[in-house]
């Protein structure tokens, strides 16, 4: 019966979906998806508010049958990328694009939505809806939406993310962490800069920060558990002006990514000190700038068990145990607060040119993997909720 209903509202989700993708925004810029948002809920008799932590929707749907609360939860927002594809549904915004799917997450959840509003003669408890902003660019809309009372009285939160690099027709999560932590960080080595070829009346701050670079690869190699992945990354080094000046000055900068919080903590501790050390050992001064980012995300237990049991049975999924990923996601904020569960829903196919990475300039997802990540999140919150009763 749920798929039945499901496929009747297929045409929609397509048609919501490629609006979105039409018209992608900006992380902190959503003003015109979250309008669109609300307008549909609205027209669905659904209890809507705007403007929750900044560009955030939340809707209510009260069921009549007594119950419990579930979050679900869609982000919204785009990336600055040149959309590539020629499709009719490619996007409008020049240098704007959904590349990695929100457009997708939003249109299921919508799906969501209309199918639970025309329910709540059999529907328990309540289901609160989060369109939330700016998952892509730290700190994220999720922090803001849960300061602004989103999460307030929800038992259990469940999420989706269309995945391209699993096919269409499974879906794959894990307990414990599945996704990274991201931190940044910028390092600052000045020295005093001088003639090329007299370095002894100088202090060579692209020679400290060489040494820098070298030196952090020791971190993950030698203070983290083999077994804990971790990566330390310099992406960029840049010093100096001409081939015969010193530089006064080198900047590094780099992200680190890991699954717990000790690990998170000792490559920050290893990152300082080889910094320190590294500019007293070159005679240079050093300036750091570390920026934490999301943390970790943690799926709970039970409600991976819960995945587990609904997604075949239920959602009639392919059900596999998903790799620790090392791209971060902001849905943590809401699992260290509340039980639940964030499940990647396969969108891969290539033979609808959906075989692109998360943020390619061609990404593309197979649409029917919404009806996938709808009917996952429905057949989630009705098994907690007769779970629950
Ligand atoms: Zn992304
Ligand atoms: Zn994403």
């Amino acid at each position: 019966m749920r798929e039945e209903a499901l496929k009747s509202l297929f045409p929609a989700m397509v048609e919501r979906r490629r609006y979105l993708h039409r018209y992608p925004e900006l992380s902190f810029q959503e003003q015109n998806t979250s309008a669109y948002v609300a307008d549909v809920l609205r027209e669905l008799g659904i209890d809507t508010v705007v403007g929750v932590g900044g560009n955030g929707v939340v809707g209510t749907i009260k069921g009549q049958l007594p119950g419990r609360t579930v979050a679900l939860r869609a982000d919204m927002d785009a990336l600055p990328i040149q959309d590539e594809k020629t499709c009719e549904y490619a996007s409008q915004v020049q240098g704007v694009m959904h590349a990695c799917g929100h457009d997708g997450h939003t249109s299921a959840l919508l799906a969501v939505a209309e199918y639970f509003s025309s329910r709540r003669e059999k529907l328990q408890g309540e289901i609160r809806l989060l369109f939330q902003p700016a998952e892509e660019v730290c700190p994220g809309g999720a922090l803001s939406m849960i300061e602004a009372g989103a999460l307030d009285g929800v038992d259990v939160i469940y999420g989706v993310h269309l995945w391209t690099p699993i096919p269409v027709g499974t879906t794959a999560s894990r307990p414990g962490p599945l996704m990274a932590s991201t931190d940044e960080f910028f390092i600052e080595l000045s020295g005093r800069g001088g003639h090329g070829g007299m370095p002894h009346a100088a202090v060579d701050s692209v020679v400290a920060g060489s040494a820098l670079v070298l030196q952090l690869q020791s971190v993950v190699s030698r203070s983290v558990n083999p077994l804990d992945p971790a990566v330390v990354t310099i992406g960029s080094i840049h010093g100096g002006t001409a081939q015969n000046v010193i530089a006064d000055t080198c900047r590094l900068a780099g992200t680190v990514r890991c699954f717990h919080e000790e690990t998170r903590k000792t490559i920050r501790d290893r990152i300082e000190q080889l910094a320190q050390g590294t500019a007293q050992a070159y005679g240079a001064g050093v300036s750091i700038d570390y920026m934490t980012g999301y943390p970790s995300l943690v799926n709970h237990q039970e409600e991976f068990e819960r995945f587990q049991n609904v997604a075949a049975k239920e959602a009639g999924l392919g059900v596999e145990l998903s790799p620790q990923i090392m791209p971060a996601e902001d849905f943590a904020y809401y699992l260290q607060r509340v039980p639940g569960c964030f499940m990647l829903v396969g969108a891969g196919n290539p033979a609808k040119n959906a075989a692109y990475p998360h943020h390619h300039p061609k990404f593309d997802i197979d649409e029917e993997a919404m009806l996938h990540a709808a009917s996952l999140m429905i057949a989630m919150a009705e098994a907690y909720q007769s779970d629950r009763q």
